[in-house]
């Protein structure tokens, strides 16, 4: 797949008093990026487009360069103890994607410059909860891989993690730009993931991402520098074919990775909620991702709103499904859950 090549970038001023500032300055400079400067990250102004469709694409292909100011980071049950805020947003087009309800209707590519800071504020986490280990998770608020090749900043935070006795890093990425996180020191510190989905899927509904067979490459390569691997299968739809793709994806999984190693996997199906099927219509109207409630079961979340889940009987067969599959390619491997 093609990087992610900004058409706009704004700076905050204090930005430029980092180095990593003032290289990514200079490189938008050197590759003819049109640079504007904003006063804060959180109030940009500028992203033209007459629909929130176009507000919104323009806003995934802008990109602000800013401080972190907020070192106090959220918590983030139960895939961590808290997320390390990286970046935020990511210039994917996920129909489903998981920050759509929270970022608002224009969310803009953001990344920070102060990477010192934000490693420091972690440590003190990590003492804070010494002798316990403490998990970090990076994709809570981004696909951190999507900007790598810009700020270099998930390699020194591998890094960093790798230095911690008492502190662990995940991050999960629907990206394959993954050479730059190769023979680099992880001291098995690091856990990256790989959120998968059958061509079918990724074609329709994960626009700007990494193909399947790029994140599978991707995957291999990341397998065989020893980190610890896991795979999100996200969202599982049932559609025509489904069997037959799913299986393709899980045996192409099977065939890149190298035959010790047991990565963990974590199912989830396809659900909405009223209002993330609300804001997947307003941005992407001619969207045909399933979302009929008389074909769904409703179900209280563990946060007080409803979601639209598939029926029993069709979750016992995605379950059988793949159960029986994953057992065949991965034996000694975990399913840590399937919902
Ligand atoms: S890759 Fe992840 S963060 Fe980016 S749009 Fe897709 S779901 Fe959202």
């Amino acid at each position: 797949m093609k990087r992610f090549i900004p058409q706009r970038v704004f700076f905050e001023p204090d930005a430029l008093k980092y180095p990593l500032g003032i290289k990514l300055q200079e490189k938008f400079t050197e590759m003819s990026i049109p640079i504007e400067f904003t006063t804060s990250h959180n109030r940009v102004t500028g992203i033209k487009g007459n629909t929130p469709r176009e507000k919104y694409i323009q806003a995934k292909q802008s990109l602000v360069v800013g401080i972190r100011r907020t070192l106090k980071f959220a918590a983030c049950k139960p895939s961590a103890h808290y997320q390390l805020p990286l970046a935020t947003s990511c210039p994917g087009l996920c129909e489903y994607c998981y920050l759509q309800t929270t970022l608002g209707p224009k969310p803009i590519v953001r990344v920070y410059v102060n990477l010192d800071e934000i490693l420091n504020q972690t440590l003190k986490y990590i003492q804070e909860r010494a002798p316990d280990i403490t998990k970090f998770e990076g994709s809570a608020t981004s696909d951190p891989v999507a900007v790598e090749y810009l700020t270099g900043s998930l390699k020194k935070t591998i890094e960093f993690f790798a230095q911690q006795e008492l502190g662990r890093f995940r991050f999960v990425t629907k990206f394959s730009d993954v050479d730059a996180l190769l023979n680099v020191n992880h001291n098995e510190h690091t856990e990256i993931r790989f959120s998968l989905n059958t061509d079918t899927i990724i074609n329709q509904y994960e626009k700007a991402t990494a193909s399947m067979k790029a994140r599978l490459a991707a995957a291999g390569k990341i397998a065989k520098n020893g980190y610890p691997l896991g795979f999100l299968i996200a969202p599982i739809i049932i559609y025509d074919g489904w069997e037959k793709d799913y299986e393709m994806l899980i045996t192409q999984l099977a065939a890149v990775l190298p035959k010790n190693i047991n990565p963990s996997f974590e199912l989830i199906t396809h659900r909405f909620t009223a209002r993330a099927k609300s804001n997947i219509q307003n941005i992407h109207p001619d969207s045909t991702l399933p979302m009929n409630e008389k074909e769904r079961q409703f179900k209280y979340g563990q946060f007080g709103y409803g979601k639209y889940v598939y029926p029993k009987d069709s979750m016992a067969k995605i379950k059988s499904f793949f159960y029986q599959r994953l057992k065949v390619h991965f034996p000694e491997s975990k399913i840590a859950y399937l919902v």
